[in-house]
């Protein structure tokens, strides 16, 4: 959830399609791709974005979902459960390369219109849920803070950020400059802010939930499903590593014991909310092994390689971002090569 600038996405665009013009998707992928990797998704719907929509790179079409899944078939990789990965990297002799499709949130719309796609091609996935979101409550604030700004024609902030919102342009900048202010504040500065936002455009806070996510019933009829592997993804969607260590371990340890009492499924996997490294950090990463979880995803990019059996805790993914539903873009992340100098420079991407 990094809104990133529009210079930056036109940069990234360019590099996938200098990485498949050059073919170094397929000549670079011996050394570039690992193991497996595993696939970020959140929204999946067939709307076409509007013209200011700052979290559409968290938005993909079933259609993209159908082409990614064919895609990765085409390439050789072999779809898997979550509850798969620790063997596969511990595995001495490895064999094809596989893939494990993660959603994080727990959005309805995952059920309506990703499921569909996912069992025409009879692949496992894993959903992280969120206990205040099934309980149709707290704060999806990058949203909220999407619709605050598009109802809003001025963006302000009590760090004196002043900024003019009347058109798409101009509100896309105020969403940038105020997500990029809030971020580096605490995590009650930025809720706190976001709420004055909401209320100032004429809605209540935490109204969000209830739309968009999936209650503990929906939940309840989609864990009878052997597809689909249920994941922790905290009680209030915490930047972990904002907070205190027993904050985090509750967050952690009590959201996967909420799941499992709701659902009857046992909980193997968490997911970092945000997962960025201001986000989800060494610390986090401990708490998550001490709690016996089997494997805690980031959002660091990144393919799987053999020595992540020794960080299942801080593993890496591949974000399918909304905002490049590319065949050249797939080919990209499913090669490793845009991750090559990060993988090697930082060695396993877990700092
Ligand atoms: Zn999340």
């Amino acid at each position: 959830m990094r809104p990133m600038s529009a210079s930056r996405h036109r940069l990234f665009r360019a590099g996938f399609a200098a990485i498949t013009a050059l073919g170094a998707d397929r000549w670079l992928a011996p050394i570039a791709r690992g193991r497996g990797v595993i696939l970020t998704f959140h929204h999946v719907r067939p709307e076409p974005p509007e013209p200011f929509a700052p979290n559409a790179l968290l938005s993909i079409t079933p259609a993209f979902l159908d082409r990614t899944l064919t895609r990765l078939r085409e390439r050789g990789f072999e779809i898997v459960g979550l509850d798969a990965v620790p063997d596969r990297l511990a595995d001495p002799a490895p064999g094809r390369p596989f893939a494990v499709l993660t959603f994080d949130d727990g959005y309805r719309d995952n059920v309506a219109h990703a499921r569909p796609v996912l069992a025409r091609h009879g692949a496992p996935w894993t959903l992280f849920v969120t206990g205040d979101f099934a309980d149709q409550r707290g704060r999806l604030w990058w949203i909220e803070l999407e619709r605050a700004v598009a109802r809003l024609d001025r963006v302000t902030l009590a760090s004196g950020l002043d900024c003019p919102a009347r058109d798409a342009a101009e509100k896309s900048a105020a969403f940038e400059a105020a997500y990029r202010a809030l971020r580096a504040e605490t995590e009650s500065v930025l809720l706190d802010e976001i709420a004055g936002l909401c209320r100032r455009a004429g809605f209540e806070p935490g109204a969000v939930a209830e739309e968009l996510c999936l209650t503990w019933d929906e939940l309840r009829t989609l864990a009878r499903d052997p597809a689909v592997t249920l994941g922790a993804h905290t009680l209030s969607h915490p930047m972990l590593a904002k907070h205190d260590a027993a904050t985090a371990r509750r967050e952690m340890a009590e959201s996967r014991v909420r799941i499992e009492t709701e659902t009857g499924r046992t909980v193997r996997h968490l997911s970092y909310p945000v997962g960025d490294p201001t986000s989800a950090g060494p610390r986090d990463f401990a708490l998550a092994r001490d709690l016996s979880f089997a494997t805690a995803v980031t959002t660091r990019p990144g393919h799987l390689f053999a020595g992540h059996a020794a960080h299942r805790h801080a593993l890496p993914r591949v974000s399918v971002n909304g905002l490049h539903q590319t065949d050249a873009a797939l080919a990209s992340l499913l090669s490793g090569v845009p991750f090559l100098a990060w993988n090697r420079g930082r060695r396993l991407n877990v700092g």
